[in-house]
């Protein structure tokens, strides 16, 4: 049995797999607010009660933001900031008696949607997250690539390419760079651009929605998004070139961009063609914690 966790800023969530990918159980708790060892408690109970509930002990992965520094141990670049500089696969392999797996939720994501989801069999799996962040993850036969810095895939903080004069500077971005491709490509960078461009303020799926119904302002903006979603995608295909490109998170329920951005970016491929494939997640949400089980 595979047990994933999937530690989030709100909520911590546990699945148990069996060899199959089979679910066999999924709990999830909130996430005690700014408190390590509660975290750490909160995590080996949901353990302890999925282990006593099925009558057999299981393997342990975690999925969490941010990534394990290979030089220190300690968890880096995460969101929940209490977890930061924290021991954390350490203590709990303390407090449950087992090795554990550690590994951020890109690169969860990608794992999940490359072992038995919509990358299932791909050699080369870019599984990006368009969501309140933009992140991606890279597999390499059914293996997560990782680094030396523990950063691979992590293409959300890399500047907008092929800008346009008008996207210049860019949107100054959290990490205190101007125009990332997060600032972009997130859900709240394209309603914050779109209410730049006309005043209106709609999250994306009204934009969406409306551009759908023929509103031309709505439609400019999600061409916008198609044309800078396929150049900072054509960027990963000239240096990875991989099999196929999972997208997930809130902003890959856009049907429409399948098959709409896959005409965008041969401008930029420095290929005669482009066979590389752009699909939708298999299991949406659910894919970080099962992500976390394979490990
Ligand atoms: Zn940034």
């Amino acid at each position: 049995m595979r047990l994933g966790v999937d530690l989030g800023g709100t909520k911590i969530e546990i699945i148990a797999l069996d060899d199959t990918g089979c679910e066999l159980l999924r709990r999830r708790v909130p996430s005690p607010k700014g408190d390590y060892a509660a975290t750490l408690q909160a995590i080996a109970a949901l353990v302890s009660e999925a282990e006593a509930e099925l009558g057999q002990r299981g393997s342990l992965g975690i999925g969490t933001p941010g990534a394990i520094s290979r030089a220190t141990g300690r968890i880096k670049n995460s969101n929940s900031t209490h977890l930061i500089g924290q021991p954390i696969v350490q203590d709990l392999e303390a407090l449950l008696q087992r090795p554990i797996k550690i590994s951020n939720d890109a690169n969860c994501f990608a794992l999940s949607e490359a072992t038995d989801g919509a990358a299932a069999g791909a050699e080369v799996v870019f599984g990006v997250i368009l969501g309140t962040g933009v992140g991606a993850g890279i597999v390499v036969n059914g293996h997560i690539l990782t680094g030396p810095n523990g950063i691979a895939g992590e293409w959300g903080h890399n500047p907008l390419p092929w800008p346009e004069p008008h996207e210049l500077p860019g949107p100054l971005c959290y990490c205190g760079k101007h125009g990332c491709i997060e600032t972009f490509l997130s859900g709240p960078g394209m309603a914050k651009l779109h209410q730049r461009e006309t005043g209106e303020s709609l999250n994306p799926e009204e934009i969406v929605q409306r551009a759908g119904q023929g509103d031309a302002a709505c439609e400019r903006s999600l061409q916008a998004y198609e044309h800078r979603l396929a150049r900072s995608l054509a960027h990963v295909i000239n240096i990875l070139d991989p099999d196929i490109i999972v997208l997930g998170g809130g902003m890959s329920n856009i049907e429409r961009l399948y098959a709409n951005v896959p005409k965008l970016w041969g401008r930029w491929v420095f290929s005669d063609r482009v066979d590389t494939r752009l699909v939708k997640h298999g299991f949406g949400d659910s894919s970080g914690v099962r992500g976390a089980a394979w490990l």
